[in-house]
């Protein structure tokens, strides 16, 4: 086994991937008090929100709102979800408000139809000129692959399909591929083979997994990748979140599980646990209702500091 990173960099995707999936009509005054406190925790990179369209997607159809209301922290590095030009044009209205882009695309034909209603070459072609757009704005990008690994409906996902996805995102100017578990379908002996390949195939580009916990193999999943050596991961405070498509598609791997695990194993985050836990809380008050995350319910493992 390889030697485990000493430290991993998280970026918080609740405000955006959590809040675009919830029933629920939040506020804006309360995703910006949200936001204001996942930046006090430590946390170095958040996506606050998407320029997707209002009217498909309405739980972020305050992303400007929102983007203008946070406050901008000093090492602190916000992202938005872009799904094409024309929704990169409306965040670029906002340019000094954020600092990268993630666009995204589906590695299965059938979820990307069903997602963005286009093929995957299609999306491809489209993404190649937003990134590059992107890049003269000078926004760091990067291309987020959902069903990475596996999809709803067609099953298997060849993962030299998603590499070669990925190293047409890196070509088109991606700093960074994130690997979606969209469904929460991996498991960690396929994670552990994925990131292998990945790693060999894709030198210069960060690789960030993505995991949902929809199955319950989130944080197996996470220490898969890690093992792999993985240094990026993407996690939802709380355990918001989920996939538009197919219903009941829910939970992104949850932050203080992640945050909590990797400093009981002694891999360091830069986040405050107790911080993300009261940020969680608060959502709980907004929302009105428990979250899944178990560290929220158990508190943080203390027996070691006392
Ligand atoms: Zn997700």
């Amino acid at each position: 086994m390889r030697e485990l990173p000493s430290s991993v960099r998280i970026r918080e995707v609740g405000p955006r991937d959590g809040f675009q999936n919830e029933p629920e009509t939040i506020s804006a005054a309360d995703k910006v008090r949200l936001i204001d406190m996942l930046s006090a925790t430590g946390l170095r990179r958040i996506e606050v929100t998407s320029f997707v369209r209002p009217d498909v997607i309405p739980q972020l159809s305050d992303a400007a709102g929102v983007l203008t209301g946070v406050q901008r922290r000093e090492g602190v590095a916000f992202s938005v979800l872009i799904p094409n030009q024309r929704g990169l044009e409306r965040a670029l209205e906002l340019r000094e408000r954020f600092d990268e882009v993630s666009v995204f695309l589906s590695a299965s034909e059938t979820h990307n139809q069903r997602n963005v209603n286009r093929g995957v070459e299609e999306s491809l072609a489209g993404l190649e000129a937003t990134l590059a757009a992107a890049g003269a704005a000078g926004l760091r990008r990067e291309g987020v692959i959902a069903t990475s690994f596996g999809c709803p409906y067609e099953g298997e996902v060849a993962p030299g399909r998603v590499l070669e996805i990925a190293e047409r995102l890196a070509a088109a100017g991606c700093e960074e591929v994130g690997f979606g578990d969209t469904t929460g379908m991996a498991n960690p002996r396929q994670v552990h083979g994925f990131f292998a390949a990945a790693r060999e195939r894709l030198t210069g580009i960060e690789l960030t997994a993505h995991f949902h916990n929809t199955r319950g193999q989130g944080l197996a999943n996470v220490v898969a990748a890690l093992e792999e050596g993985c240094e990026s991961f993407e996690s939802s405070f709380g355990e918001l979140g989920g996939c538009p498509v197919p219903p009941g598609s829910t939970g992104n791997v949850s932050s203080e599980d992640v945050v909590s695990m990797l400093h009981e194993m002694g891999v360091e985050t830069g986040i405050e646990l107790a911080s993300l836990i009261e940020a969680s809380r608060t959502a709980q008050g907004v929302l009105g209702r428990p979250l899944g995350a178990h560290v929220l319910r158990a508190g943080p493992v203390d027996w070691r500091r006392d």
